[in-house]
Protein backbone atom coordinates (compact mmCIF):
# COMPACT_ATOMS: atom_id res chain seq x y z
CA UNK A 1 0.00 0.00 0.00
CA UNK A 2 1.59 3.62 -1.20
CA UNK A 3 2.01 6.01 1.58
CA UNK A 4 2.26 9.79 0.82
CA UNK A 5 4.61 11.14 3.50
CA UNK A 6 4.64 14.88 3.66
CA UNK A 7 7.77 16.27 4.76
CA UNK A 8 7.74 19.65 6.53
CA UNK A 9 10.58 20.27 9.80
CA UNK A 10 11.49 16.67 10.00
CA UNK A 11 13.81 16.06 6.87
CA UNK A 12 15.55 13.31 8.38
CA UNK A 13 15.31 9.71 8.24
CA UNK A 14 16.03 8.46 11.55
CA UNK A 15 13.57 8.79 14.55
CA UNK A 16 11.05 9.64 11.74
CA UNK A 17 8.09 8.13 13.53
CA UNK A 18 5.82 9.10 10.05
CA UNK A 19 8.61 8.05 7.83
CA UNK A 20 8.66 4.53 9.97
CA UNK A 21 4.81 4.09 10.09
CA UNK A 22 4.55 4.43 6.10
CA UNK A 23 7.40 2.31 5.29
CA UNK A 24 5.38 -0.42 7.61
CA UNK A 25 2.68 -0.23 5.07
CA UNK A 26 4.91 -0.30 2.19
CA UNK A 27 6.14 2.21 -0.77
CA UNK A 28 6.29 5.79 0.25
CA UNK A 29 5.54 8.91 -1.80
CA UNK A 30 7.75 11.83 -0.20
CA UNK A 31 6.46 15.36 -0.99
CA UNK A 32 7.32 18.83 0.36
CA UNK A 33 4.80 21.99 -0.55
CA UNK A 34 6.39 25.23 -0.36
CA UNK A 35 2.82 26.65 1.41
CA UNK A 36 2.00 29.20 -0.42
CA UNK A 37 -1.14 29.97 2.59
CA UNK A 38 1.78 30.59 4.99
CA UNK A 39 1.63 34.06 6.82
CA UNK A 40 5.04 33.60 8.16
CA UNK A 41 6.95 32.13 5.06
CA UNK A 42 10.84 31.02 5.67
CA UNK A 43 12.75 34.18 5.37
CA UNK A 44 15.82 34.43 3.24
CA UNK A 45 18.82 32.58 4.87
CA UNK A 46 16.17 29.64 6.09
CA UNK A 47 15.01 29.52 2.43
CA UNK A 48 19.12 29.00 1.42
CA UNK A 49 19.35 26.26 4.27
CA UNK A 50 15.73 24.70 2.93
CA UNK A 51 17.11 24.31 -0.17
CA UNK A 52 20.02 22.37 0.96
CA UNK A 53 18.45 20.42 3.43
CA UNK A 54 15.90 18.97 0.87
CA UNK A 55 18.22 18.31 -1.34
CA UNK A 56 20.22 16.11 0.90
CA UNK A 57 16.98 14.65 1.92
CA UNK A 58 16.51 13.90 -1.81
CA UNK A 59 19.65 11.92 -2.23
CA UNK A 60 19.15 9.99 1.02
CA UNK A 61 15.95 8.67 0.09
CA UNK A 62 16.19 8.51 -4.04
CA UNK A 63 13.75 10.64 -4.58
CA UNK A 64 11.26 13.22 -3.69
CA UNK A 65 8.05 15.23 -5.19
CA UNK A 66 8.37 18.63 -4.72
CA UNK A 67 4.62 21.22 -5.07
CA UNK A 68 4.23 24.56 -4.89
CA UNK A 69 0.62 25.81 -3.88
CA UNK A 70 -2.32 25.17 -1.28
CA UNK A 71 -1.43 22.17 0.91
CA UNK A 72 -4.35 20.93 0.88
CA UNK A 73 -5.31 21.20 -3.02
CA UNK A 74 -2.00 19.99 -3.43
CA UNK A 75 -2.47 16.78 -1.22
CA UNK A 76 -5.69 16.13 -2.68
CA UNK A 77 -4.42 15.99 -6.34
CA UNK A 78 -1.56 13.99 -5.26
CA UNK A 79 -3.27 11.05 -3.95
CA UNK A 80 -5.08 11.04 -7.30
CA UNK A 81 -1.89 10.83 -9.33
CA UNK A 82 -0.18 8.42 -7.27
CA UNK A 83 -3.59 6.26 -5.93
CA UNK A 84 -1.51 6.42 -2.35
CA UNK A 85 -3.95 5.17 0.37
CA UNK A 86 -3.07 7.15 3.15
CA UNK A 87 -1.23 10.54 4.28
CA UNK A 88 1.11 10.47 7.18
CA UNK A 89 2.86 13.87 8.52
CA UNK A 90 4.90 14.73 12.04
CA UNK A 91 3.33 17.46 13.70
CA UNK A 92 4.30 21.68 13.34
CA UNK A 93 3.27 23.60 15.94
CA UNK A 94 2.70 27.24 14.37
CA UNK A 95 -0.65 28.62 14.64
CA UNK A 96 -1.66 28.49 10.76
CA UNK A 97 0.27 24.77 10.62
CA UNK A 98 -2.01 23.60 13.58
CA UNK A 99 -5.07 24.48 12.05
CA UNK A 100 -4.16 23.56 8.14
CA UNK A 101 -3.11 20.33 9.30
CA UNK A 102 -6.18 19.61 11.42
CA UNK A 103 -8.91 20.35 8.57
CA UNK A 104 -6.34 18.45 6.12
CA UNK A 105 -6.72 15.58 8.41
CA UNK A 106 -10.41 16.02 8.43
CA UNK A 107 -10.57 16.65 5.03
CA UNK A 108 -8.71 13.35 3.51
CA UNK A 109 -10.61 11.55 6.57
CA UNK A 110 -13.82 11.84 4.79
CA UNK A 111 -12.34 10.81 1.50
CA UNK A 112 -11.84 7.58 2.80
CA UNK A 113 -7.43 7.88 3.25
CA UNK A 114 -5.94 7.08 6.46
CA UNK A 115 -4.41 10.25 7.59
CA UNK A 116 -2.07 10.25 11.13
CA UNK A 117 0.39 13.09 12.52
CA UNK A 118 3.10 11.78 14.74
CA UNK A 119 5.38 13.76 17.24
CA UNK A 120 8.93 14.12 15.61
CA UNK A 121 10.28 17.77 17.01
CA UNK A 122 9.55 18.13 20.46
CA UNK A 123 10.13 15.58 23.84
CA UNK A 124 6.65 16.29 24.98
CA UNK A 125 3.65 17.30 23.16
CA UNK A 126 2.66 21.00 24.09
CA UNK A 127 -0.55 19.54 25.03
CA UNK A 128 0.97 16.91 27.57
CA UNK A 129 3.30 19.48 30.62
CA UNK A 130 0.59 21.27 32.57
CA UNK A 131 0.19 22.69 35.69
CA UNK A 132 -1.19 20.67 38.94
CA UNK A 133 -4.42 22.41 37.71
CA UNK A 134 -4.22 21.64 34.15
CA UNK A 135 -2.87 24.91 33.04
CA UNK A 136 -0.13 25.46 30.51
CA UNK A 137 2.80 26.97 32.14
CA UNK A 138 4.31 30.39 32.41
CA UNK A 139 7.25 30.21 34.04
CA UNK A 140 10.03 28.13 32.91
CA UNK A 141 11.75 26.49 35.72
CA UNK A 142 8.15 24.40 36.43
CA UNK A 143 7.33 23.95 33.31
CA UNK A 144 11.19 22.22 32.57
CA UNK A 145 11.00 20.48 36.02
CA UNK A 146 7.42 18.51 35.19
CA UNK A 147 8.63 17.51 31.47
CA UNK A 148 11.42 16.26 32.61
CA UNK A 149 9.08 13.96 34.84
CA UNK A 150 8.66 12.02 31.89
CA UNK A 151 11.50 10.45 30.54
CA UNK A 152 11.96 11.18 26.60
CA UNK A 153 11.35 8.49 24.31
CA UNK A 154 14.49 6.20 22.90
CA UNK A 155 15.30 7.30 19.67
CA UNK A 156 14.36 4.85 16.48
CA UNK A 157 17.29 4.08 13.71
CA UNK A 158 16.55 5.39 10.37
CA UNK A 159 14.49 3.79 7.71
CA UNK A 160 14.76 3.70 3.94
CA UNK A 161 11.43 2.41 2.10
CA UNK A 162 11.23 2.02 -1.09
CA UNK A 163 10.46 4.99 -3.42
CA UNK A 164 7.07 5.43 -5.33
CA UNK A 165 7.23 8.39 -6.52
CA UNK A 166 6.43 8.96 -10.11
CA UNK A 167 8.47 10.30 -12.75
CA UNK A 168 7.46 13.73 -13.68
CA UNK A 169 4.62 15.06 -10.82
CA UNK A 170 5.36 18.61 -9.59
CA UNK A 171 8.23 20.94 -10.25
CA UNK A 172 11.81 20.78 -9.18
CA UNK A 173 13.66 21.70 -5.91
CA UNK A 174 15.68 24.60 -8.22
CA UNK A 175 12.14 25.63 -9.56
CA UNK A 176 11.05 26.18 -5.87
CA UNK A 177 13.69 29.26 -6.01
CA UNK A 178 14.95 29.41 -2.07
CA UNK A 179 18.47 29.39 -3.04
CA UNK A 180 19.01 33.01 -4.12
CA UNK A 181 20.54 33.70 -6.80
CA UNK A 182 21.54 37.02 -9.15
CA UNK A 183 22.90 38.02 -6.58
CA UNK A 184 23.65 34.54 -4.73
CA UNK A 185 24.81 36.88 -1.53
CA UNK A 186 25.04 33.56 0.32
CA UNK A 187 28.34 32.02 -1.91
CA UNK A 188 30.36 31.36 1.38
CA UNK A 189 27.82 29.33 3.23
CA UNK A 190 28.49 26.37 2.33
CA UNK A 191 32.27 26.80 4.00
CA UNK A 192 30.37 27.79 7.40
CA UNK A 193 27.37 25.20 7.23
CA UNK A 194 26.11 21.70 6.08
CA UNK A 195 22.85 21.23 6.24
CA UNK A 196 21.50 17.86 6.06
CA UNK A 197 21.08 15.12 8.40
CA UNK A 198 24.84 13.80 8.17
CA UNK A 199 26.09 16.67 9.22
CA UNK A 200 23.71 17.35 12.41
CA UNK A 201 25.04 14.08 13.33
CA UNK A 202 28.31 14.92 13.11
CA UNK A 203 27.56 18.36 14.74
CA UNK A 204 26.41 16.89 17.77
CA UNK A 205 29.30 14.40 18.15
CA UNK A 206 31.84 17.39 17.96
CA UNK A 207 29.56 18.94 20.24
CA UNK A 208 29.81 16.05 22.88
CA UNK A 209 33.93 15.64 22.03
CA UNK A 210 35.11 19.46 22.24
CA UNK A 211 32.13 21.57 23.90
CA UNK A 212 30.16 19.64 26.35
CA UNK A 213 32.55 19.70 28.81
CA UNK A 214 32.45 23.32 30.30
CA UNK A 215 29.17 24.24 28.52
CA UNK A 216 27.89 25.40 31.63
CA UNK A 217 30.50 28.07 32.42
CA UNK A 218 31.61 28.88 28.90
CA UNK A 219 28.35 29.17 26.75
CA UNK A 220 27.89 32.46 27.48
CA UNK A 221 31.32 33.46 25.46
CA UNK A 222 31.25 34.74 22.10
CA UNK A 223 34.56 34.64 21.84
CA UNK A 224 34.79 30.68 22.02
CA UNK A 225 33.07 27.80 20.05
CA UNK A 226 31.47 26.48 23.34
CA UNK A 227 27.75 26.12 22.18
CA UNK A 228 26.57 23.42 20.06
CA UNK A 229 25.24 25.33 16.99
CA UNK A 230 22.65 22.75 16.81
CA UNK A 231 19.25 25.21 15.93
CA UNK A 232 19.15 25.36 12.18
CA UNK A 233 19.57 21.28 12.44
CA UNK A 234 16.80 21.57 15.06
CA UNK A 235 14.92 23.51 13.60
CA UNK A 236 14.12 21.79 10.08
CA UNK A 237 13.99 18.35 12.25
CA UNK A 238 17.77 17.21 10.73
CA UNK A 239 18.29 15.90 14.05
CA UNK A 240 15.74 15.43 17.01
CA UNK A 241 15.34 15.92 20.93
CA UNK A 242 15.47 12.35 21.23
CA UNK A 243 18.34 12.16 19.78
CA UNK A 244 20.17 14.54 21.17
CA UNK A 245 18.51 13.87 24.50
CA UNK A 246 19.50 10.02 24.29
CA UNK A 247 23.32 10.95 23.32
CA UNK A 248 24.24 13.82 25.86
CA UNK A 249 22.64 11.35 28.62
CA UNK A 250 25.37 8.15 27.53
CA UNK A 251 27.87 11.01 27.64
CA UNK A 252 27.19 12.22 31.24
CA UNK A 253 27.08 8.35 32.12
CA UNK A 254 30.19 7.45 31.02
CA UNK A 255 31.82 10.58 32.37
CA UNK A 256 29.47 11.87 35.31
CA UNK A 257 31.74 14.98 35.50
CA UNK A 258 29.59 16.03 32.59
CA UNK A 259 26.61 15.72 34.30
CA UNK A 260 26.23 19.75 35.13
CA UNK A 261 27.29 20.71 31.56
CA UNK A 262 24.80 18.00 30.34
CA UNK A 263 22.07 19.10 32.36
CA UNK A 264 22.52 22.39 31.42
CA UNK A 265 22.29 21.76 27.70
CA UNK A 266 19.46 20.00 27.98
CA UNK A 267 17.84 22.64 29.97
CA UNK A 268 18.27 25.38 26.77
CA UNK A 269 17.10 22.84 24.54
CA UNK A 270 13.99 22.84 27.30
CA UNK A 271 14.20 26.37 26.52
CA UNK A 272 13.57 25.52 22.82
CA UNK A 273 10.40 22.95 24.17
CA UNK A 274 8.94 26.20 26.30
CA UNK A 275 8.60 28.57 23.66
CA UNK A 276 6.90 25.85 21.65
CA UNK A 277 4.58 25.49 23.95
CA UNK A 278 3.97 28.45 24.51
CA UNK A 279 3.76 29.37 20.75
CA UNK A 280 1.15 26.69 20.99
CA UNK A 281 -1.11 27.45 24.10
CA UNK A 282 -0.62 31.44 22.97
CA UNK A 283 -0.63 31.63 19.07
CA UNK A 284 -0.97 35.68 19.10
CA UNK A 285 2.88 35.35 20.74
CA UNK A 286 4.54 36.49 17.11
CA UNK A 287 2.10 39.04 16.75
CA UNK A 288 0.95 40.24 20.39
CA UNK A 289 2.95 41.62 23.59
CA UNK A 290 2.46 39.00 25.94
CA UNK A 291 1.95 41.05 28.82
CA UNK A 292 -0.54 43.67 27.49
CA UNK A 293 0.65 46.90 29.46
CA UNK A 294 3.14 46.83 27.26
CA UNK A 295 0.71 48.01 24.67
CA UNK A 296 0.93 51.40 26.34
CA UNK A 297 4.65 51.59 25.78
CA UNK A 298 5.99 55.04 23.97
CA UNK A 299 7.87 52.89 21.49
CA UNK A 300 10.15 55.58 19.10
CA UNK A 301 9.62 55.08 15.37
CA UNK A 302 12.90 55.95 13.41
CA UNK A 303 13.77 54.36 9.75
CA UNK A 304 17.43 55.32 10.61
CA UNK A 305 18.49 54.27 13.99
CA UNK A 306 16.97 50.55 12.80
CA UNK A 307 19.30 50.84 9.28
CA UNK A 308 22.51 51.84 11.72
CA UNK A 309 21.39 48.56 14.38
CA UNK A 310 20.74 46.02 11.26
CA UNK A 311 24.00 47.44 9.27
CA UNK A 312 25.91 46.96 12.90
CA UNK A 313 26.79 50.62 12.62
CA UNK A 314 24.96 51.79 16.12
CA UNK A 315 29.15 52.50 17.22
CA UNK A 316 28.74 49.58 20.05
CA UNK A 317 31.11 46.89 18.81
CA UNK A 318 29.60 44.00 20.82
CA UNK A 319 26.19 44.49 19.03
CA UNK A 320 27.92 45.84 15.66
CA UNK A 321 29.65 42.51 15.95
CA UNK A 322 26.60 40.43 16.34
CA UNK A 323 24.75 42.10 13.63
CA UNK A 324 27.62 41.77 11.68
CA UNK A 325 27.89 38.01 12.20
CA UNK A 326 23.77 37.65 11.73
CA UNK A 327 24.41 39.40 8.42
CA UNK A 328 27.55 37.49 7.02
CA UNK A 329 26.86 34.00 8.31
CA UNK A 330 23.04 34.08 9.10
CA UNK A 331 23.69 33.40 12.84
CA UNK A 332 24.47 35.15 16.16
CA UNK A 333 25.63 33.63 19.41
CA UNK A 334 23.10 33.79 22.29
CA UNK A 335 24.24 35.91 24.20
CA UNK A 336 24.94 39.05 21.93
CA UNK A 337 21.79 38.09 20.54
CA UNK A 338 20.47 38.91 23.69
CA UNK A 339 22.44 42.20 23.58
CA UNK A 340 21.35 43.13 20.33
CA UNK A 341 17.71 42.63 21.25
CA UNK A 342 17.66 44.82 24.45
CA UNK A 343 19.93 47.56 22.59
CA UNK A 344 16.60 48.06 20.02
CA UNK A 345 14.03 47.94 22.39
CA UNK A 346 15.52 49.66 25.34
CA UNK A 347 18.28 51.71 24.10
CA UNK A 348 16.71 52.61 20.80
CA UNK A 349 13.16 52.15 22.00
CA UNK A 350 12.02 50.77 18.37
CA UNK A 351 9.44 47.74 18.70
CA UNK A 352 10.21 44.29 19.57
CA UNK A 353 8.62 43.21 15.74
CA UNK A 354 11.08 45.10 13.78
CA UNK A 355 13.82 42.91 15.06
CA UNK A 356 11.88 39.80 15.27
CA UNK A 357 11.17 40.47 11.72
CA UNK A 358 14.47 41.25 10.98
CA UNK A 359 16.13 38.05 12.60
CA UNK A 360 13.56 36.03 11.24
CA UNK A 361 14.57 37.26 7.63
CA UNK A 362 18.28 36.65 8.50
CA UNK A 363 18.41 33.89 10.85
CA UNK A 364 19.54 30.81 9.14
CA UNK A 365 17.55 28.77 12.33
CA UNK A 366 14.67 31.35 12.16
CA UNK A 367 11.61 29.89 14.49
CA UNK A 368 8.75 31.08 15.21
CA UNK A 369 8.36 29.93 18.70
CA UNK A 370 12.21 30.71 19.78
CA UNK A 371 12.23 33.62 17.88
CA UNK A 372 9.09 35.72 18.85
CA UNK A 373 9.87 34.17 22.82
CA UNK A 374 12.94 35.49 22.60
CA UNK A 375 11.74 38.90 21.59
CA UNK A 376 9.38 39.14 23.95
CA UNK A 377 11.64 37.93 26.81
CA UNK A 378 14.60 40.71 26.02
CA UNK A 379 11.94 43.25 25.30
CA UNK A 380 10.01 42.47 28.55
CA UNK A 381 6.71 41.78 27.33
CA UNK A 382 7.09 37.81 27.54
CA UNK A 383 6.34 34.80 29.23
CA UNK A 384 8.61 34.60 32.82
CA UNK A 385 10.63 37.87 30.88
CA UNK A 386 13.55 39.48 32.11
CA UNK A 387 12.54 42.86 34.11
CA UNK A 388 12.49 45.78 32.45
CA UNK A 389 13.82 47.64 34.33
CA UNK A 390 17.53 45.22 34.05
CA UNK A 391 18.60 47.03 31.04
CA UNK A 392 22.24 45.55 29.51
CA UNK A 393 24.95 47.52 29.16
CA UNK A 394 26.55 46.64 25.94
CA UNK A 395 29.83 47.76 27.28
CA UNK A 396 29.81 45.97 30.46
CA UNK A 397 28.55 43.17 28.47
CA UNK A 398 31.09 43.12 26.37
CA UNK A 399 33.90 43.18 28.80
CA UNK A 400 32.92 40.37 30.15
CA UNK A 401 31.73 37.97 27.95
CA UNK A 402 34.72 39.07 25.43
CA UNK A 403 36.88 39.81 27.46
CA UNK A 404 40.18 40.16 24.75
CA UNK A 405 37.35 42.12 22.59
CA UNK A 406 38.14 38.43 19.96
CA UNK A 407 34.83 38.31 18.62
CA UNK A 408 34.19 42.04 18.20
CA UNK A 409 37.91 42.16 16.34
CA UNK A 410 36.68 39.22 13.92
CA UNK A 411 33.32 41.28 13.05
CA UNK A 412 34.75 44.90 13.08
CA UNK A 413 37.99 44.72 11.55
CA UNK A 414 38.06 48.88 11.83
CA UNK A 415 38.98 48.10 15.22
CA UNK A 416 41.59 45.18 15.20
CA UNK A 417 44.45 47.69 16.06
CA UNK A 418 42.64 48.44 19.30
CA UNK A 419 44.42 46.58 22.68
CA UNK A 420 42.06 44.08 24.69
CA UNK A 421 41.14 46.44 27.23
CA UNK A 422 40.82 49.45 24.63
CA UNK A 423 38.24 47.66 22.17
CA UNK A 424 35.01 47.60 23.91
CA UNK A 425 34.25 51.20 24.12
CA UNK A 426 36.28 53.48 21.44
CA UNK A 427 33.59 56.68 22.28
CA UNK A 428 35.79 56.46 25.98
CA UNK A 429 39.64 57.05 24.14
CA UNK A 430 41.64 59.81 24.03
CA UNK A 431 41.93 61.21 20.22
CA UNK A 432 45.68 59.50 20.27
CA UNK A 433 44.87 56.10 21.30
CA UNK A 434 42.07 56.36 18.18
CA UNK A 435 44.83 57.87 15.83
CA UNK A 436 47.48 55.49 16.80
CA UNK A 437 45.15 52.55 15.86
CA UNK A 438 43.80 54.46 12.59
CA UNK A 439 40.72 54.90 14.01
CA UNK A 440 38.55 58.09 13.19
CA UNK A 441 35.09 58.10 15.13
CA UNK A 442 32.63 58.98 12.83
CA UNK A 443 34.33 58.08 9.88
CA UNK A 444 35.92 54.72 9.94
CA UNK A 445 33.80 53.76 12.88
CA UNK A 446 30.51 55.20 14.09
CA UNK A 447 30.00 57.53 16.95
CA UNK A 448 27.75 55.97 19.16
CA UNK A 449 24.17 56.51 17.92
CA UNK A 450 22.56 56.87 21.19
CA UNK A 451 24.60 57.75 24.67
CA UNK A 452 24.24 54.59 27.27
CA UNK A 453 22.98 56.41 30.68
CA UNK A 454 20.31 58.94 28.95
CA UNK A 455 19.08 55.84 26.92
CA UNK A 456 18.76 53.94 29.95
CA UNK A 457 16.87 56.99 31.60
CA UNK A 458 14.29 57.19 28.82
CA UNK A 459 13.52 53.65 28.62
CA UNK A 460 12.73 53.33 32.25
CA UNK A 461 11.01 56.92 31.93
CA UNK A 462 8.62 54.71 29.33
CA UNK A 463 8.62 51.82 31.50
CA UNK A 464 6.90 53.91 34.36
CA UNK A 465 4.14 55.39 32.14
CA UNK A 466 3.12 51.34 31.92
CA UNK A 467 3.31 50.58 35.19
CA UNK A 468 0.66 53.57 36.06
P1 LIG B 1 23.12 25.82 22.28
O1 LIG B 1 23.56 26.67 23.42
O2 LIG B 1 24.04 24.77 21.82
O3 LIG B 1 21.70 25.21 22.71
C1 LIG B 1 21.20 23.97 22.20
C2 LIG B 1 19.83 24.16 21.60
O4 LIG B 1 18.91 24.61 22.59
C3 LIG B 1 19.79 25.22 20.52
O5 LIG B 1 20.21 24.70 19.28
C4 LIG B 1 18.33 25.64 20.53
O6 LIG B 1 17.52 24.77 19.79
C5 LIG B 1 17.97 25.52 21.99
N1 LIG B 1 18.10 26.82 22.67
C6 LIG B 1 19.21 27.34 23.23
N2 LIG B 1 18.93 28.54 23.79
C7 LIG B 1 17.62 28.77 23.56
C8 LIG B 1 16.72 29.83 23.89
N3 LIG B 1 17.11 30.91 24.59
N4 LIG B 1 15.43 29.76 23.47
C9 LIG B 1 15.00 28.67 22.79
N5 LIG B 1 15.80 27.63 22.46
C10 LIG B 1 17.09 27.68 22.83
N6 LIG B 1 16.70 30.20 18.57
C11 LIG B 1 16.27 29.60 17.44
O7 LIG B 1 16.47 28.39 17.28
N7 LIG B 1 15.62 30.32 16.47
C12 LIG B 1 15.38 31.66 16.59
O8 LIG B 1 14.78 32.26 15.70
C13 LIG B 1 15.85 32.31 17.77
N8 LIG B 1 15.68 33.66 17.93
C14 LIG B 1 16.13 34.25 19.08
C15 LIG B 1 15.90 35.64 19.25
C16 LIG B 1 16.35 36.27 20.41
C17 LIG B 1 16.10 37.75 20.58
C18 LIG B 1 17.02 35.54 21.41
C19 LIG B 1 17.52 36.21 22.65
C20 LIG B 1 17.23 34.18 21.25
C21 LIG B 1 16.78 33.51 20.10
N9 LIG B 1 16.98 32.13 19.91
C22 LIG B 1 16.52 31.53 18.76
C23 LIG B 1 17.54 31.28 20.99
C24 LIG B 1 19.06 31.06 20.95
O9 LIG B 1 19.74 32.27 20.77
C25 LIG B 1 19.52 30.06 19.89
O10 LIG B 1 18.73 28.91 19.94
C26 LIG B 1 20.98 29.66 20.11
O11 LIG B 1 21.81 30.81 20.03
C27 LIG B 1 21.39 28.65 19.07
O12 LIG B 1 22.76 28.35 19.19
P2 LIG B 1 23.23 26.90 19.60
O13 LIG B 1 22.53 25.88 18.78
O14 LIG B 1 24.73 26.91 19.54
O15 LIG B 1 22.73 26.81 21.10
Amino acid sequence: MTTIIWFRQDLRLADNPALAHAAMRGAVVPVYIADETDPFPPGGASRWWLHHSLRALENSLGCMVYLCGDPLEQLDSLVRKTGASAVFWNRCYEPHAVARDRSIKKHLREAGLEAESFNAGLLNEPWEVRTKSGEPFKVFTPFWRAAMANAPESPKAAVKPECAAPKGIGTTLDALGLAPSNPDWAKGWSDLWTPGEADAQARLDAFVENGLEGYATLRDRPDLRHTSRLSPHLHFGEISPRQIAARIGWAADENPALARDADKFMAEVGWREFCYHLLFHYPDLPAKNWREDFDRYPWRESAADLKAWQRGQTGYPLVDAGMRELWQTGTMHNRVRMVAASFLTKHLRLHWKHGEQWFRDTLVDADLANNAAGWQWVAGSGADAAPYFRIFNPTMQARKFDPRGDYIRRWCPELAGLSDSDIHAPFELAADILAKAGIRLGETYPKPIVDHDAARKAALAGYDKIKR
